[in-house]
C-alpha cells in the first residue's frame, strides 16, 4: 500500500479529558477517550505493518503538558517484531490514560476549559522530526493531529511559526478533528499539503484514520478522499488574540490589530490618523 521507501509519522493525540468529557456529554453515541485509544494503536500497528522501515513516535498533549509516550527509554524502538507491537500498545495506552488522569488533578484547569497546548506539541513533533532526520535517517515524515479541543486564539502566533516551519521543510501536516472544527489545522494542511478531515462519526474513528490517514503521501493522489473543507483564513490579533475577519496590519513589522492605533504595540512605529492625510497603518483585509 505504501511507497517503497519507509517513512516517519509524528502523532500527536489530544488528551484532554475536559474536552473528551464534553464530546461525550454532546452526542449520545459518541467516541469514548478509550475507544480513541484503542483505535489509535490499531491505526500504529498498521502503519508499522505495511513498511518493514517504518517509524513512528506519538506525542499525548493536554492543557498542562505535551509528553512523548513513544519512543521513551523504557520502550524498546527496535527489536523483534511482535514484540515491539506489544511494547508500543502499551507505552501508548498507558502513557495517554496517566497523562489524562494527570490532569485530572488540576481542578481550576478542568474548570475554565482551558484548550491543549496544540502550537506546543507541533514544535515538539517538528523538533523530534528535525533530530530524527539529522541523525542521517533519509525518512519523509509526515505529522497527524488528532484533535479534540478548540482553537486557542493565545496559541495563534506559535502555531502559525510551526507551520511555516513544516511548510519550510516540506512536512506535511495532517488533521483528523473529532471536536469542532479547527481554523488554525486547516490552515496547517492547506499551507502544508496535508490532509483535513472533521470526522462526521467520530465512534468510526478507525475507518477514517485508515482510509485517509494511512496512505502516504506518494499514493494520496491515486485515491478519491472527502472533499477539501473550506479553509478559515482568519488570524488572531497581537493585542487580544481574538480572531478578527478585517483588522488593522502595520505596514512595517505586519502586526495585525482589530482597532487603529496611533503606535504600532509591536514595533512602535508611528502611523496618522486616519482621515487626517495619508494614514501609513492602513485598513487591510487579513481574510
Ligand atoms: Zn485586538
Ligand atoms: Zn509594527
Amino acid at each position: 500500500m505504501a511507497g517503497e521507501r519507509p517513512s516517519q509519522l509524528v502523532l500527536v493525540v489530544d488528551v484532554s479529558p475536559v474536552h473528551w468529557g464534553r464530546l461525550n456529554a454532546a452526542a449520545e453515541e459518541s467516541l469514548s477517550f478509550t475507544r480513541c485509544v484503542e483505535n489509535v494503536c490499531v491505526f500504529l500497528n498498521a502503519f508499522m505493518m505495511i513498511n518493514d522501515g517504518n517509524k513512528i513516535a506519538v506525542l499525548a498533549s493536554h492543557p498542562l503538558e505535551n509528553r512523548f509516550v513513544y519512543p521513551t527509554s523504557n520502550v524498546p524502538s527496535d527489536g523483534v517484531r511482535y514484540e515491539l507491537f506489544a511494547a508500543l500498545d502499551k507505552a501508548v495506552v498507558d502513557g495517554m490514560k496517566a497523562m489524562a488522569q494527570k490532569l485530572t488533578l488540576h481542578e481550576n484547569v478542568i474548570a475554565d476549559g482551558s484548550p491543549s497546548l496544540m502550537a506546543g506539541s507541533l514544535a515538539k513533533a517538528l523538533c523530534y522530526i528535525n533530530r530524527t532526520t539529522q541523525a542521517g535517517g533519509q525518512l519523509q515524515s509526515r505529522i497527524l493531529i488528532v484533535k479534540v479541543s478548540p482553537d486557542a486564539p493565545a496559541q495563534y502566533m506559535a502555531t502559525m511559526n510551526c507551520i511555516f516551519g513544516a511548510q519550510k521543510n516540506g512536512i506535511p501536516i495532517d488533521a483528523c478533528i473529532i471536536g469542532p472544527d479547527s481554523g488554525f489545522l486547516q490552515q496547517a494542511s492547506d499551507l502544508t499539503g496535508g490532509m483535513y478531515l472533521r470526522v462526521p462519526e467520530p465512534k468510526a474513528l478507525l475507518q477514517y484514520l485508515m482510509w485517509v490517514f494511512l496512505p502516504d503521501a506518494s499514493i494520496r493522489n491515486t485515491l478519491v478522499f472527502p472533499s477539501r473543507a473550506l479553509v478559515d483564513y482568519r488570524a488572531a490579533c497581537f493585542c487580544h488574540r481574538k480572531l478578527v475577519e478585517v483588522g488593522f496590519v502595520c505596514s512595517v513589522c505586519l502586526s495585525i490589530f482589530c482597532q487603529f492605533n496611533p503606535v504600532c504595540l509591536t514595533c512602535n512605529s508611528r502611523f496618522r490618523v486616519p482621515g487626517l492625510g495619508a494614514a501609513k497603518g492602513k485598513k487591510k483585509n487579513v481574510t
